[in-house]
């Protein structure tokens, strides 16, 4: 779909996938203007083919369309792009390695000058691909490293918006955590908040079965950690979103108070969190329970996706009927 200053949102068309053709001077390439979202389907026992909480990917769009000054895209634009996919793809089989269909919708600026200003020609796009398990080797618990080096967002920038720019910056510390033997960078606000992992947001289990999440204005507000927590609400855990700093972390796990954590979002669900590392000190979870807890809620959130758990909560959309 194409938006322009003049004509709004238009020419919604299905084509084969293939290159996109760009003017050098698109927007885009030089301002990264641009956003997207992440979201699976998944065909369940009787063959139709479902998916969970658009609506909510929807709203996170028009979201991070308004920081990044492009135009929102209406949620019923969005929802008939997933439908109208699933209906050229909807032949698409899940295997053993591949069990969900991985949709990618995305926004950017196609207009072609050089300067600084919002452009006034945009284009929506959305492309799916099998999706398999995002840490090879299954749910194990995985390794964190704590970036202290770099910062992913800061106060009124673009941390809370789903845009190229966030994870641009978080490649290199990456790369570090990679080399340090870990899977995942976990990033601070202010050098002390805890605020989320490159691509997936963070919840710490206390021995009590309170689950500890971070709040702040400058992450992403993941689907699945609002979708796991309500799970875990509903079995009786209280949920505490609020400020935690990476101190509390440390003298909880010393104390014995904080028993674990693990990291969720769309592509990965729910894992573990092993150990966390950093330059100068390091927090090992290896008891049982937050482990227990982690793979439980995993569980009954992929069961309600695959249709295997029923979907109290509303949070199924058919796609191909
Ligand atoms: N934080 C970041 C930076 C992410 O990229 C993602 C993945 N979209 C998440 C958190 C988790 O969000 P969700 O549960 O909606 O996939």
């Amino acid at each position: 779909v194409c938006w322009s200053e003049k004509g709004g949102w238009h020419r919604p068309r299905v084509s084969p996938y293939g290159p996109i053709q760009l003017d050098p001077a698109a927007a885009v390439l030089h301002y990264a203007q641009e956003i997207f979202e992440g979201l699976k389907a998944y065909r369940h026992a009787d063959g139709s083919i479902h998916t969970f909480r658009p609506y909510e990917n929807a709203a996170r769009l028009q979201r991070s369309a308004h920081r990044m000054a492009l135009p929102e895209l209406p949620a019923e634009v969005f929802i008939d792009s997933l439908r109208q996919l699933i209906a050229v793809d909807g032949a698409w089989v899940p295997t053993a390695d591949e069990t969900s269909l991985y949709l990618r919708p995305f926004m950017f600026a196609k207009e072609a000058f050089l300067g600084v200003r919002p452009a006034k020609k945009v284009a929506y796009y959305l492309i799916a691909s099998p999706a398999g398990a995002y840490f090879p080797g299954g749910v194990q618990p995985v390794n964190i490293w704590l970036s202290t080096d770099y910062a992913r967002a800061g106060k009124g920038g673009t941390g809370a918006a789903k845009t190229g720019g966030n994870y641009a910056s978080s490649l290199l510390p990456q790369a570090e955590a990679y080399e340090k033997g870990c899977q995942q960078v976990l990033f601070l606000d202010e050098g002390e908040y805890l605020e989320e992992l490159g691509g997936m947001n963070v919840v710490l289990v206390r021995k009590d079965g309170t689950l500890l999440t971070p709040e702040s204005d400058s992450i992403l507000e993941g689907i699945t950690r609002d979708s796991i927590l309500r799970l875990a609400a509903d079995r009786g855990h209280r949920v505490e979103q609020r400020r935690i700093t990476i101190g509390e972390w440390r003298e909880g796990a010393a104390s014995g108070d904080i028993v674990g954590a693990f990291a969720c979002g769309t592509a990965a669900v729910v894992v573990p969190i092993g150990r966390l590392l950093a330059e100068d000190f390091e927090i090992v979870h290896s008891g049982p329970e937050a482990e227990e807890l982690a793979l439980s809620l995993r569980d009954e959130l992929t069961g309600i996706q695959y249709g295997r758990v029923e979907d109290r909560h509303g949070w199924m959309l058919r796609l191909d009927a």
